[in-house]
Order: C-alpha cells, then sequence, then structure tokens
C-alpha cells in the first residue's frame, strides 16, 4: 500500500477532542470562602490600613477568584496543553521555517556566566560573550559569502529597514538617494512596508509565468531613479530565481543595489553563497533558518549582511578586534585596558547609519544560532538544506494529485498550492486549514502569497521524520475527499476545539480584553 491510501484510522488521527476542551475562566470556578493557602492567626497587632492609605484604601475588595490551590493548579496545567507548538508536533507555516530549536541551543544558552552577562559589564570582563558573538558573526559571513555584518536588528523586518537604510546611505554618499526601490509580486508584505517607511516609493515587477522575474521588465524598469531591488530567494512560491547574477547585472549597470530578503536561507544554506551570485545586502532570520524560537514578536533577531562598500554606514557599534597578536599582553593607550588582540565595541563611526537597537541585539539568540551552527558543522547544515527541500518536494509529490499546482517549477523549501479544486464544492483554503486543526496540526500559511489565488503554502523543514510527514499527508487526502463527500463538514471546522470559527476581522479590530461577571 502507498502513503497516497493510507486510511485515516484511530491509530494515524493524531489528536482527538481533549476531556478539558470545556476549561472554566477562574472566575467561573470560583466560590466564596476557598483559598489556596493558610495562614497562622495573626499574632501582631494588626496595622491600620485605612489610616495608612488614606485615599487608596478600599471598602470592598477586589472582585478576584477564590479558589483552591490543586483548581488554580490544574487550571493552568490544562491551559497549558491547548497551545500548539514544535514540540507538540509539525507546524507546516509556509514562509516561516518553524523548525524544532534544538535542546542543546537552550541548555547553552542557559549557562550562567551567558544567561547573566550584563550588557554594562566592561569589555574587558566581557570577552567570552563578544568572542561568541565574532564567531556566530564570522560563521554568517561564511554562510551568506558578504563581506560584514550587524547582529543588531531584533527581527527580519528590523533587518529589511536596516538593510534598506544602508542602501539610502551609500546612494546618498553619491549625491543622491534616488527615489524608488522595485518589488516583485511575490514579496512577503515586510518588503513594500520597509521601503515606504525608508522614503522610498515601490514600484511593482510581475512574476512570469514560472514564478520568476521577467529579465526584459526588469531592464526597462531599472533607471537613474532606482535604489534598489527586494528580492526574496528563494521566491514565496519556494521557487529559486535562477536567473538571480543577470538580475544582479541589470541593477548594477544602473547603479541600483540587489537587497536579498534572505527569510528563506533555509533552502540555501550549505548550497550556494548569496554574495557569489551578486548580493549587495540581505537579511537572515536567526529565528527561521537557525533554530532560534519565534517569540510571538518578541526574541527575534535578524541579522544584516553586507558587501565592503556598505561597510562604512553599519550601524554603531561594530565590533573590532584591537591590533596585535592576542596573548602579547600589550595594553593600548585609551584602550580601557583591553589588550591587542582583544575585541571592543567602535562608536567612531562617522558614516553609520547610527544604532537600530539597544544594546548589541538579542544575544541570546545569537548563541542559540552558534550552538545549532556548531552542532551541526559544515556538513550537517549542508544536510539540513537537502532534507528540508526533499520534505518539501515528497509532499508536493504525494499531494499534487488532489490539490492544484500553480506553478511545475521545482520547489525548494516549501510547496505552494491553490484551492481551485475544492472551491468547486465551496471549500477554500482556509476551511481546508481549519480543518487540519480537527487533525491535530496548525494550519500551514493561508492565502499566501497573494500572487496565488487561494494559496495553500506548506513548509514542512528538515525537522520532521517521513513518519510525521505521512500523517500530515494522511490528514491532507482525507480533507480533500472530505471537501468532495462532505463539504460542510470541512467549511464549519474546526470541530475538536473549544471554539470554532471566530470572526478574525472583528477580534482584531473590537478585541474584548475584560470579563465581566453575569448580573
Ligand atoms: C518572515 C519573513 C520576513 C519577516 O521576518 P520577521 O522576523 O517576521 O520580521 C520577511 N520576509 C520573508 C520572506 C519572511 O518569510
Amino acid at each position: 500500500m502507498t502513503t497516497n491510501d493510507l486510511p485515516i484510522t484511530q491509530a494515524n488521527q493524531k489528536v482527538r477532542p481533549h476531556p478539558t476542551q470545556n476549561e472554566a475562566l477562574l472566575f467561573e470556578k470560583s466560590s466564596p470562602g476557598k483559598r489556596a493557602y493558610k495562614l497562622p492567626p495573626l499574632d501582631v497587632p494588626a496595622v491600620d490600613a485605612k489610616a495608612m492609605l488614606g485615599a487608596a484604601h478600599r471598602d470592598t475588595p477586589g472582585l478576584l477568584p477564590e479558589i483552591s490551590e490543586i483548581e488554580i493548579i490544574r487550571h493552568f496545567t490544562r491551559l497549558s496543553t491547548w497551545n500548539y507548538a514544535i514540540d507538540l508536533g509539525m507546524y507546516p507555516l509556509g514562509s516561516c521555517t518553524m523548525k524544532y530549536n534544538p535542546r542543546v541551543n537552550e541548555f547553552v544558552s542557559r549557562i550562567e556566566g551567558l544567561a547573566e552577562a550584563h550588557p554594562y559589564r566592561p569589555e574587558s570582563h566581557a570577552q567570552g560573550i563578544l568572542e561568541i558573538i565574532d564567531l556566530l558573526q564570522r560563521c554568517l559571513l561564511e554562510i551568506t559569502g558578504m563581506d560584514a555584518i550587524t547582529l543588531q536588528p531584533a527581527a527580519g523586518a528590523h533587518g529589511e529597514f536596516t538593510g534598506i537604510l544602508l542602501t539610502r546611505a551609500w546612494h546618498e554618499s553619491q549625491g543622491n538617494p534616488r527615489g524608488k526601490i522595485l518589488i516583485p509580486d511575490s514579496a512577503h508584505g515586510t518588503n513594500p512596508a520597509t521601503a515606504a517607511i525608508c522614503g522610498y516609493a515601490v514600484e511593482n515587477i510581475k512574476s512570469n509565468s514560472d514564478g520568476g522575474i521577467d529579465l526584459d521588465a526588469l531592464a526597462r524598469q531599472v533607471d537613474s531613479e532606482t535604489a534598489a531591488l527586494m528580492l526574496t530567494n528563494p521566491s514565496t512560491l519556494g521557487v529559486f530565481e535562477s536567473q538571480i547574477h543577470k538580475i544582479a547585472d541589470i541593477l548594477h549597470a544602473k547603479g541600483a543595489l540587489l537587497y536579498m530578503d534572505g527569510a528563506n536561507m533555509n533552502a540555501l544554506v550549505g548550497k550556494v553563497r548569496p554574495g557569489d551570485f551578486g548580493v549587495d545586502v540581505m537579511h537572515l532570520n536567526l529565528h527561521k533558518t537557525f533554530s532560534t524560537p519565534h517569540g510571538g514578536g518578541g526574541p527575534g533577531s535578524g541579522p544584516v549582511a553586507c558587501k565592503a562598500f556598505l561597510e562604512p554606514f553599519l550601524p554603531t557599534p561594530v565590533l573590532v578586534r584591537k591590533k596585535g597578536a592576542k596573548g602579547r599582553g600589550a595594553r593600548e593607550a585609551g584602550g580601557e585596558g583591553i589588550e591587542s588582540g582583544a575585541l571592543h565595541w567602535d562608536y567612531n563611526r562617522p558614516h553609520s547609519v547610527g544604532r537600530v537597537r539597544a544594546f548589541y541585539g538579542n544575544t541570546g539568540m545569537f548563541i542559540r544560532a552558534l550552538a545549532y551552527i556548531l552542532a551541526n558543522g559544515p556538513d550537517g547544515l549542508r544536510q539540513t538544506t537537502e532534507d528540508a527541500v526533499l520534505n518539501a518536494n515528497y509532499i508536493r509529490s504525494k499531494l499534487e494529485d488532489l490539490y492544484d499546482l500553480p506553478y511545475s517549477t521545482p520547489s525548494m523549501h516549501e510547496a505552494v498550492f491553490s484551492d481551485k479544486r475544492q472551491l468547486v464544492h465551496g471549500v477554500k483554503t482556509g476551511d481546508i486549514a481549519k480543518r487540519l486543526i480537527d487533525y491535530g496540526f496548525h494550519p500551514y500559511t493561508v492565502s499566501f502569497p497573494l500572487i496565488v489565488h487561494g494559496a495553500l503554502m506548506i513548509e514542512p523543514t528538515e525537522s520532521e521524520s517521513l513518519e510525521e510527514l505521512n500523517l500530515f499527508i494522511g490528514a491532507m487526502r482525507s480533507i480533500a475527499r472530505e471537501a468532495e463527500e462532505t463539504p460542510d463538514l470541512v467549511k464549519s471546522a474546526p470541530h475538536s476545539t473549544r471554539v470554532s470559527r471566530l470572526d478574525e476581522v472583528q477580534a482584531a479590530r473590537q478585541p474584548v480584553l475584560r470579563w465581566r461577571p453575569a448580573k
């Protein structure tokens, strides 16, 4: 029997309705007099709280839940089981590279001397962590083939912002900042936002039928007002832009730069280097490619690497090594006791675009990313890339008989389908994604990239085993069958969660953040 025929049984369907799905709020569980603590009777004189607090004193106590300790423990423990996490199962969000965060990263980042290093620690006492930052920088430069780097930006979009600031500063140094940035219609939404916030007009470039850039159209569009082209490679269609070196030549001939959105480097690491195919400046997402956690908008990291001519514009401070042989012990005048060969932060950079982040960036992410790079080594990183691409193509080959494939160009690390064949039965990509929840999977990326109507964007990453991929494929095949036979079942999914369909627009526009007791 092939995987395509796998029947969905109790055993290969991962998650079923949880017995605690209907967990009430603590307020609803409250009953008067219950306590989570017991204290001995007061054996000192009681203070006069009213006299002490004055107008701040309240006569009626706040409406807080009254509840026992075990109820609190169970409440929060149950809630914690509602969260979907990479540690629980596959997270196929395309363009997000939701890979497993290896435990060795966490172990290393929690070593006391690293976890508690203070950013105001004098440089002479911080050489260990500075060596870590320096080594990570050198690894990322080797991986990207670029010349210089800053680790300051805290996210991919923040990296884009920094990279385009460098672009603008360089053009200004040439006498004209120029007025526009070219962005293909397959771009991530952060790209045009970045260009606009850096003061550039955005001009769209249409993709050709392979999902790549039309070189003739590009050559016509690039002119003396073009500051840069922002290109994601592989694109959000999961397609490698094989003409990238020619694209770089077209831009450079007109004095424009090539910015590469490197969020999809999971498809390239160890195989090709953007610095070798003409990229001038790019960002990486440590929280995608290099297995550091995606922090709900929190502790991300979006380093920006560039060619040497952009180096003078990098944000301050820049990590430099004091000249001279290491260990000679010679103290340099004015170096605050920093020995030659030691690392220190250089703030004296007259052409810099300035700081983009407090201190030096999200150092905890640097440690995790370096642990990942060193644990894998060059061969391991290359294998990782190959496995990521293999997994995506395995999914593509097992689903392309049931789901429409709008671009037949070979896939890299993600496969992009459309809901065209399910739409005949009134089932849309969002419905299929919601139904996946019932099968125990996080949904894939819905309706993106925008150039594919009703897109299903699936990125399994290298983390997943053949068994897990087969479970996912089984679920997707089963949903395709349901879309034909019982479309209403799919359209009203999910059926296994506490709440089913939310009005996502209203939830964003009118969030209800306060619970009020029933009268
Ligand atoms: C994720 C992503 C970004 C933005 O990165 P953030 O860290 O979320 O700001 C930009 N471009 C592409 C292609 C991405 O996938």
